[in-house]
């Protein structure tokens, strides 16, 4: 097996190290099919136990937000108030999952609700809610409907609702469905959206710890957050730990995409090597391992790692970024030689100027720019210099917009100039040679 920098083995994750042990819809989805795999096992004992219990356990387990910004989870959990000042507690979960290449979320939807509905009573007790809305991405249709007869079930088995799980606590769980906003996955678009209102980003801070959902202290957490606690405060939080290592722990649902042979949602280990991930889970690289260019490891908003990098690069968070890149969502999308990478540059760059909200005039205006720039540089119809103004247009928006959206517009640039840049003045001379042969 292939060792990390902390020598420690890989060799895939174990059949019974697997928390998502549903995925590929296996078995029943519903209540019979999740009692069976022991969700909803006990919860009554770790309800009693209190939210302190529970934050400490998650704060222990190392857990970070699996969204895409590693958040870490225990930390956010106690940003939330121990005393109401009469104000309600929310807690708000984000299943509007729109990162391109990002599938996980809505595996977990699918295949293992009840995991979800289990940590959304987990979650709530830890942030003393006494309700949670489950916010869906609109697409999302069959795993709304699959959320809704979970939902349905844990009431009529007494495990939700008034004095859910015989704790004597009550706790209500609502869906909520989107309309189909990229932008709704920011988590204070997503909180203005449920208001009722257009999805646009808010200022931050407030955070939504402090200001949520109606003005109220919220708690905005990912699908695979919540499904995860349950597994983690019964197994323990040295157990989860004990996967990857330290500030990058845990089991980890990665999406593999692109030119593989079989891509595929997978649980496993964090920090595997992101050959081995390929090669164990998605049957490798269409034409073998060589014939890769380069890979998009963590949904759109990272940039991209040319081969060398992926060679050796750790799917986590420190040694993604060490890589000038980041873990991001987990969605791995594999791009071999026969790809465009100008185009597909380009198209990502379509994706973010159609989405962005237009709030912020870097964001609106340069997100066009980018496209713009871009679309000209596939043929090499432009000028060497505005590489330079491309990248200096990225800069401009990065870091000077109200929510991410800017800051993920601008990095798939930023990753093409820093490892494709002779790429990009080939193409502009061979097209300056053209132009000169046809005068
Ligand atoms: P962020 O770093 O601003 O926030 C992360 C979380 O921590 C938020 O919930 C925020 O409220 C909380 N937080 C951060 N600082 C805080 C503080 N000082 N006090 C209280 N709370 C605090 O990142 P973000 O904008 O939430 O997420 C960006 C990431 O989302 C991107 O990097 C991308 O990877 C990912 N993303 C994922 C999807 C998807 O479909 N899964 C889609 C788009 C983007
Ligand atoms: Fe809207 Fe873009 Fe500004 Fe985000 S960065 S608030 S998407 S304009």
């Amino acid at each position: 097996a292939d060792t990390n920098e902390q020598g420690r083995a890989h060799g895939g994750l174990k059949d019974e190290d697997r928390i998502f042990t549903n995925l590929y819809g296996q078995a029943d989805p519903f209540l019979k099919g999740a009692l069976s795999r022991g969700v909803w096992y006990r919860t009554r004992d770790l309800v009693e136990k209190g939210s302190e219990w529970i934050i400490e356990e998650v704060t222990k387990s190392e857990l970070r937000g699996r969204g895409g910004a590693g958040f870490p989870a225990g930390r956010k959990w106690s940003f939330m108030p121990k005393v109401s000042d009469g104000r309600p507690s929310y807690l708000v979960v984000n299943g509007d999952e729109s990162e391109p290449g990002t599938c996980k979320d809505r595996e977990v939807m699918r295949h293992d609700p009840h995991r979800l509905l289990e940590g959304c009573l987990l979650a709530g007790v830890a942030i003393r809610a006494k309700s949670a809305y489950i916010y869906i991405r609109g697409e999302f249709v069959n795993e709304r409907k699959a959320v809704q007869k979970a939902v349905k079930e844990a009431y009529a088995a007494g495990y939700l609702g008034k004095n859910a799980c015989g704790t004597g606590y009550d706790f209500d769980v609502h869906v909520h469905h989107g309309a189909g906003a990229y932008i709704c996955g920011e988590e204070t678009a997503l909180l203005e959206s449920l208001e009722g209102k257009q999805g646009k980003p808010r200022l931050k801070p407030p955070f939504p710890a402090n200001a949520g959902l109606y003005g109220c202290p919220t708690t905005v957490t990912n699908v695979e957050t919540v499904a995860v606690t349950p597994t983690i405060l019964r197994r323990g939080p040295e157990w989860f730990a004990g996967f990857g290592r330290k500030n990058n722990s845990g089991t980890k649902l990665f999406c593999i995409s692109g030119h593989v042979n079989k891509p595929c949602t997978v649980e496993e280990e964090m920090s595997i090597p992101l050959k081995e991930l390929i090669e164990r889970h998605a049957g490798g690289v269409r034409g073998g391992w060589d014939n890769l260019l380069a890979v998009i490891p963590g949904g759109s908003s990272v940039p991209l790692i040319p081969k060398h990098v992926c060679d050796e690069v750790l799917m986590d968070y420190d040694s993604l970024e060490a890589a000038k890149s980041g873990l991001g969502s987990a969605a791995v999308m594999v791009m071999d030689k026969s790809t465009d990478i100008v185009d597909a540059v380009a198209r990502l760059a379509f994706f973010y100027k159609h989405e962005s909200c237009g709030q912020c005039t870097p964001c609106r205006e340069g997100a066009g720019w980018l496209f713009n720039i871009l679309s000209r540089m596939k043929t090499g119809d432009c000028q060497v210099e505005e590489i330079d103004m491309m990248q200096e247009v990225a800069k401009q928006i990065e870091g000077h917009t109200i929510c991410a959206l800017g800051d993920a517009a601008a990095r798939p640039v930023q990753g093409l100039v820093r490892h494709f840049r002779p790429e990009l003045e080939r193409r502009i001379k061979e097209r300056v040679g053209q132009v000169r042969v046809a005068v």
